[in-house]
């Protein structure tokens, strides 16, 4: 699968963050020279394997300084300088802060073995985090891997230390966005000064870009100048379709346009026929299940398939099945996924509970403040059926 095949500055689409120039200047991930673009298409192949996910979409950003380093080779630098005109990589002047930006307000995955000492109090998530950050390393056969990492929570004085660092480096812009900022911003389309502009100017360009924000401002990432608000932009919301553990396609719900989802919908539904085999369309109906989505969760509803559905709540203790009645509404939550048959899911990209108030996370708003995770969890397989008779 071609490199640029797995990068997107889409922010419905993206599943993991990754600073390239970090990456290409890695000697440990292998190769001779001290900048080397191979150790990118290693990392991501090692992505697509430990994501289980042969198109996984990566959302690449890198320092200025890699597009005119001498140590990569001429067509290095021009594949480089092709992807970021073609709006595939974004590029800054400085990427570990837009990197965390970016995590925090999209809830990507990081890959960096850096422990971003100068950021843990502007981004109190990352000091103890079990999920957020991957490691790439180079394993015993040349090829690069990745792999879980658990972020340090490093002496009071030590962050202190390093945040002046930081600190004086970045004059004091860094500054955490709380969830219904970030929903606010992602919910608006912004257009750049700059007509060529890969991300907010006036030609081709993602779908749904995440604008940079400084204090009060919100500012282009690539140009560092303010944005104009040109109105709202439909929001988006990503489902994969899983066969046997392994993701086969994905597709996007348009909030406020019901999509349906089976053998052979009608009307501009998605045909899963494409993506699983043989075994599996038999057990699917024609219409199987319809996904809507409201901009801040995605629902599902099975009217009338031949063989049912239920969905796997995924939790840290554990899965739970719950059978889908014909004509109940199921409103998915983290964590959720659609089940149509043993072999074959729908499961919701993390990036649509971007607006979404998490009670199982820490940052909860004011309605989910007073509920503990796990009675919350406990609850719903009981008291749905309930509300829906
Ligand atoms: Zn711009």
């Amino acid at each position: 699968m071609p490199l640029e095949s797995h990068l997107t500055l889409d922010a419905s689409a993206a599943e993991y963050v990754v600073d390239v120039a970090n990456v290409v200047r890695e000697p440990a991930l292998g190769g001779e020279r001290a900048a080397d673009l191979a150790r990118l298409a290693g990392l991501l192949d090692a992505l697509a394997d430990f994501a289980r996910d042969p198109a996984v979409q990566v959302y690449a950003i890198t320092d200025r300084s890699l597009l005119s380093d001498g140590r990569l080779t001429a067509p290095e630098r021009h594949t480089l300088e092709r992807w970021y005109r073609d709006g595939l990589l974004e590029v800054l002047p400085r990427a570990d802060d837009r990197l965390l930006e970016l995590a925090d307000a999209l809830q990507l995955r990081v890959v960096s073995s850096d422990n971003f000492l100068d950021f843990h109090r502007a981004h109190p998530w990352i000091p103890g985090s079990r999920d957020r950050f991957l490691r790439p390393f180079l394993q015993p056969d040349g090829a690069v891997g990745v792999r879980p990492r658990i972020m340090p929570v490093p002496p009071e004085w030590q962050v202190s230390r390093k945040e002046e660092e930081g600190l004086l480096l970045e004059a004091g812009v860094i500054r955490r966005w709380d969830r219904s900022a970030h929903g606010a911003v992602l919910s608006r389309d912004w257009r750049c000064p700059e007509a060529d502009c890969p991300q907010f100017g006036a030609g081709d360009r993602p779908s749904t870009a995440l604008p940079r924000r400084r204090r009060a401002e919100v500012l282009c990432p690539t140009h560092g100048v303010p944005l104009t608000d040109t109105g709202p932009r439909p929001r988006r919301a990503q489902v994969k379709v899983v066969m046997d553990g392994t993701v086969r396609g994905r597709f996007m719900v348009t909030a406020g346009e019901p999509l349906a989802v089976g053998r052979a919908p009608a009307d501009g539904g998605v045909t899963l026929g494409a993506w699983i085999d043989d075994t599996a369309v038999t057990s699917v109906s024609r219409t199987h299940v319809v996904l809507s989505y409201d901009g801040n969760g995605l629902s599902v509803l099975d009217e009338r398939s031949a063989n049912g559905t239920r969905i796997r709540r995924s939790r840290p203790d554990g899965d739970t099945l719950i059978p889908l009645h014909h004509g109940n509404l199921w409103h998915l939550r983290q964590g959720d996924s659609v089940v149509l048959h043993d072999r074959l899911e729908l499961l919701p990209s993390g990036r649509q509970f971007v607006f979404e108030e998490d009670p199982t996370d820490g940052t909860v708003g004011p309605q989910a403040s007073g509920s503990a995770a796990g009675p919350t969890m406990m609850a719903v397989p009981r008291e749905l059926p309930r509300e829906q008779e």
